[in-house]
């Protein structure tokens, strides 16, 4: 006979369902993810500028996404790429979401930066690079901020759930998966997407799962077609890069989406979460001032 998950997995016991821990609601702000509602994290790949930043925030929460991503510090594969604005990129964040109402993600990439960051984001975002960074992954858990816990490139399922564990052992129940892509023989997109991953953390995990078709594909073209396949695998939320002027973006311009390209996206993604038992939430409004 096959052995069962709570075998294979038996290493990770806190991240697998369990008879009454059939799902985790991660709070943010006034909703939740990983509930009936599917829920859209939208922006820039890095913030740029205030004006970038602000277009996007705005554009994306009218197209119905609740929470803004954005980059203030930047795992580049090159040294020579642009880094991020650091504090400069939190503030700007944390002016989009005065502005807009959105919640706001952004990586941290140490553990010195936890308190700062944690200050300004409403989500931490661990990066693929840094899905094993033990130090971090204690620092983030600790902040009591929900976490974003990305899959490392060459990182199994277990790996990823193995650190998972860990930022459930110190306490912070708050855990979102991360489907990104790996690394496999293929090459012709940047990444492999792997679907499976998505479905089977799905069935075995409590935890909410979102993709991020982004830098699975690490082309615009095909960033709609991975979104589809991610809702339909049962994610409960997508990561999607958007810029005002991908074109001009200072990374990853190639896998941004331009305005009309994410609203179209959006208009093919809703009937098919309806399809999956999910509804969109809807954007938050906004108070506009009065006098
Ligand atoms: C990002 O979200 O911009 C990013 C750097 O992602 P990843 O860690 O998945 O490469
Ligand atoms: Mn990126």
């Amino acid at each position: 006979m096959r052995e069962s998950w709570q075998e294979r997995f038996a290493e990770t016991p806190d991240v697998l369902k369990s008879a009454g821990r059939e799902r985790t609601l991660v709070p943010v702000r006034d909703f939740a993810v990983g509930g009936r509602e599917f829920v859209m994290m939208a922006g820039p790949c890095s913030v740029e500028t205030e004006a970038q930043v602000m277009a996007t925030a705005e554009h994306v929460r009218r197209a119905g996404a609740r929470i803004l991503r954005g980059g203030a510090f930047k795992p580049r594969s090159s040294p020579y790429s642009f880094q991020g604005h650091g504090l400069e990129g939190l503030k700007l964040l944390a002016r989009a979401r005065a502005a807009t109402g959105l919640a706001v993600v952004t990586e941290v990439m140490s553990e010195d930066d936890v308190p700062l960051v944690a200050e300004y984001a409403d989500i931490l975002q661990i990066g693929s690079r840094n899905m094993e960074n033990y130090a971090l992954l204690e620092a983030a858990a600790k902040s009591g901020r929900p976490i974003l816990l990305k899959r490392g490139m060459v990182a199994t399922i277990a790996d990823l759930m193995r650190s998972a564990q860990v930022v459930l052992e110190f306490g912070n129940p708050n855990v979102i998966l991360c489907e990104r892509g790996i690394r496999s023989f293929e090459t012709a997109l940047r990444n492999t997407f792997d679907v499976a991953a998505i479905a089977l953390l799905k069935q075995i995990s409590h935890l909410p799962v979102i993709a991020d078709p982004s830098h699975a594909a690490g082309t615009s073209e095909l960033v709609p077609a991975l979104a589809r396949i991610g809702v339909a695998a049962g994610a409960d939320g997508l990561l999607v890069e958007v810029h005002p002027e991908p074109e001009k973006a200072w990374s990853d311009g190639e896998q941004s989406l331009n305005f009309a390209q994410f609203d179209g996206m959006m208009q093919g993604l809703e009937p098919l979460a309806a399809v999956m038992g999910r509804t969109m939430m809807a954007a938050e409004p906004v108070l506009e001032a009065v006098g």
